[in-house]
């Protein structure tokens, strides 16, 4: 059962500004992100000086979420939609409060149902479960006063889309085979949390900044509060530490792809210890891979924007960011990148194999369906490492990882 940690924005060693997880005030977010199109302490906003009308435009565009798009909604099961949760046998955080939670199943409820149960102001908590989720949320949180419809449209998009296109990734049709032990039957578990709450189970960073999320394994899952207010996470922005000034993506989340970064971050780490223990570096830089290019799959085409991608100082078209993530070395997507030029080289040929053919989901998926239904030992930097390489159908693959593992 390790930790993992959610990324804050990936700038997060060298800038706060750019972080918005450890923020406890929403608005601090949306300030953030003016400041750092503004300010952008990388530079990243420094061309916009002297271009009003162009800064402008990209700070009003920062601040709103994108147009509404068509999402097609998976079928729930039978089970899902009959089954009954006693919530007060439910895994609870033993640090984090739940003593008289509204307990629902999401698909025998609608959003008014919820919202006039809450307005009752009898409930604590409202307890939604679906078919690959359960979602503990508070039942107020700041001012919102339509949490009813806030926790029933987030619970049912994650129900029956983010889940399901995730789980894609994978090759995992059905939860039903993990190993959690948790929850009364196979889900990924969320507690909804605000940020003293997140912390109080998912630590500080070392540099004394609150954690938000986290997923502690078993399918339990911290995840920040974030993700009911979506108008407030209007755009992420999306750029390697590694290579702050190189690569720069922005995510704009469409208005009604109820999601986040974060949540794609925490899920991709339930997923991947689903199919094999692997060592924290790999776990994390690929969690912080999906979280950023995850929205792109969850949300749809083009959620994910360029902006600017630079190889050697020179502007380059058409790089993706797994194309960018394969020049050595990989820049980091997150937390605990590896510190060995060995693991470096792992990472980087991870990165090379997912773009080999063009198409990063279908790679991705091959990998992670082959550990889980081979079983390789991938604990350990050599274990990552051979597998990767028994995968890898590049010719130049082991010559490359062996020049960095000397
Ligand atoms: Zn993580």
């Amino acid at each position: 059962m390790n930790e993992e940690k959610t990324p804050a924005q990936a700038p997060k060693k060298k800038s706060k500004v750019g972080c918005c997880i450890g923020l406890s005030v929403f608005g601090l977010l949306l300030l953030g992100v003016v400041f750092y199109y503004v300010i952008g302490p990388f530079g990243l906003g420094l061309d916009l000086f002297g271009n009003q009308a162009k800064m402008d435009k990209v700070v009003d565009e920062a601040l709103q979420r994108g147009a509404e798009r068509q999402y097609t909604y998976a079928q729930p099961s039978t089970q899902a939609k009959t089954r009954t949760v006693d919530c007060s046998k439910l895994f609870k955080f033993s640090k984090l409060p739940r003593n008289n939670p509204l307990c629902v199943n999401l698909y025998n409820a609608t959003a008014q149902d919820l919202q006039t149960k809450i307005d009752s102001g009898k409930y604590d908590r409202i307890v939604v479960y679906g078919d690959n989720i359960i979602m503990d949320a508070p039942s107020a949180l700041a001012s919102y006063t339509d949490m009813g419809t806030r926790i029933y449209n987030v619970a049912k998009f994650s129900d029956l889309v983010t889940l399901p296109k995730l789980m894609g990734l994978f090759g995992i049709s059905n939860l039903k085979d993990m190993s959690f032990g948790i929850a009364p039957y196979k889900a990924i578990f969320y507690r909804v949390s605000t940020l003293g709450e997140g912390a109080s189970v998912c630590g500080i960073w070392p540099d004394g900044e609150k954690i938000s999320s986290c997923a502690i394994g078993d399918g339990m899952t911290i995840i920040s509060d974030r993700i009911i207010a979506p108008e407030d996470n209007a755009s992420v922005r999306f750029n390697a530490a590694s290579a702050p000034t190189n690569m720069y993506y922005f995510i704009k989340f469409p208005t009604n792809c109820y999601t986040d970064d974060i949540f794609i971050h925490e899920t991709t780490h339930n997923l991947i210890s689903y199919s094999g223990q692997v060592p924290k570096w790999f776990n994390e830089q690929t969690a912080g891979f999906v979280g950023r290019v995850g929205p792109e799959e969850v949300c749809g085409a083009n959620t994910l924007e360029k902006f600017r991608t630079k190889v050697d100082g020179k502007e380059v078209k058409n790089y993706t960011p797994v194309k960018f993530l394969g020049i050595f070395p990989a820049a980091e997507t997150s937390h605990d990148y590896p510190e060995s030029t060995c693991n470096q080289g792992v990472l980087t040929q991870w990165y090379r194999y997912l773009n080999e053919g063009g198409n990063w989901p279908s790679q991705f998926k091959t990998f992670f369906t082959d550990m889980r239904n081979s079983n390789p030992a991938v604990d350990s930097d050599a274990g990552i490492k051979q597998f990767l390489l028994s995968e890898d159908k590049d010719s130049q693959a082991a010559t490359f990882v062996n020049s960095k593992c000397q």
